[in-house]
């Protein structure tokens, strides 16, 4: 039976030590949010962080019925805290944003525009972004091999900042794998997505926690999940060397019958052991990698640990509303599946 009940708007932020940003990021969103007309909450995914994160938000929940706070047991990455926050959320649309205030709350109704237009997601493109060219080189190469590697296209420039229809959350959450690499899977899973531009702003405050050892690992991960290209350019290469070897001994054979030999070739002998023994190790090296990943989903271990949820403590003692919705609260007499997290 279809009971029909207002729209509901999430908003999911990860927050990894981002205390003193988050009242700040909550204030400027709530009003945005409420000025939208749909019922809406949001949800702060705490990834673990040592500061007054819980303190804060515990204070937070206490006066605003829309906001609640999930604790995960330690840091498992941005990419943990999103998924933790994806299966939380109630909402008909679910929109994901950075608690460090880079992601501007104002770009939302543009957001909720194209959904409603009839994009199943929106994603949101930085259209500047204040890194270094380093930074940026590593990101472009990466987005090219995923490209050519994986039949999915990853839009560069679209991050973590965007809408999606329940539909879309319903197909991420039931994907099964550990080893996730957020933007990969939003590409994989597909649907109608509109691309709008913002630009970031600066962080409220703190600094980014992406240091270069985990942009390479995310990178890898990515690599390693959606494409088996490295392990086929390993092929190639083998390939390649063996014919190139099959040549050269030709070669040889040529100059031992034809020329008569002179000086042994010591010195070929030992740069082509030394070249081959060191393809072989990368070799297993890659092959290692994926080995690695098959024994992380074969552990079946969970992505996060929650350890704790403003949502289910309130469930425990009877009653307050978790979003600011009456209607909800009525509705909570009758069966509906859509809302509980
Ligand atoms: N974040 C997280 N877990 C982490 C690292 C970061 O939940 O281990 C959150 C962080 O609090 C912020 C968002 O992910 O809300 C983006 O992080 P950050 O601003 O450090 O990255 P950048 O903006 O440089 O991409
Ligand atoms: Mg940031």
């Amino acid at each position: 039976m279809e009971t029909h009940r207002p729209t509901l708007i999430s908003a999911v932020l990860p927050a990894y030590e981002e205390s003193e940003g988050l009242p700040i990021m909550i204030s400027s969103l709530m009003p945005v949010l409420s000025a939208t007309g749909f019922n809406y909450e949001i949800v702060v995914v705490d990834d673990g962080s040592a500061d007054n994160t819980r303190a804060v938000m515990l204070g937070l929940c206490a006066r605003h019925p829309c906001l609640r706070y999930i604790r995960l047991s330690r840091n498992f990455g941005k990419e943990a805290a999103l998924s933790a926050g994806l299966r939380a959320a109630a909402g008909d649309a679910v929109i994901l944003m950075d608690a460090d205030g880079q992601h501007p709350p104002s770009l939302i109704p543009v957001l909720i525009e194209q959904w409603r237009q009839g994009f199943e997601a929106v994603a949101a493109v930085q259209e500047t972004r204040d890194e270094s060219w380093a930074k940026r080189l590593f990101k472009r190469t990466y987005y090219h091999l995923m490209e050519a590697g994986s039949h999915v296209v990853i839009a560069p420039d679209a991050g973590d900042f965007r809408l999606l229809d329940r539909k879309v959350v319903d197909a991420i959450n039931a994907l099964p794998e550990r080893n996730r690499q957020m933007k990969g899977l939003y590409a994989w899973v597909g649907f109608r997505t509109a691309y709008v531009p913002f630009k970031a702003e600066a962080r409220i405050a703190g600094e980014t926690k992406f240091t270069w050892g985990q942009l390479f690992r995310l990178a890898f991960t990515g690599l390693t999940s959606f494409t088996v290209m490295p392990l086929r350019l390993v092929s190639v290469a083998g390939l390649v060397i063996s014919i190139t070897s099959l040549l050269y001994a030709f070669y040889l054979l040529f100059e031992h019958y034809v020329e008569g030999d002179h000086l042994p070739g010591w010195a070929t002998l030992s740069v082509g052991m030394m070249f081959l023994s060191g393809v072989q190790l990368l070799a297993l090296g890659v092959i290692g990698e994926y080995l690695g990943r098959t024994f992380e989903e074969a552990k079946q271990r969970p992505v996060y640990i929650v350890a704790e949820d403003t949502t289910q403590k309130a469930r425990l003692h009877p009653a307050p509303a978790i979003y600011d919705a009456a209607s909800r609260v009525a509705d909570a007499s009758k069966p509906d599946e859509q809302a509980a997290p």
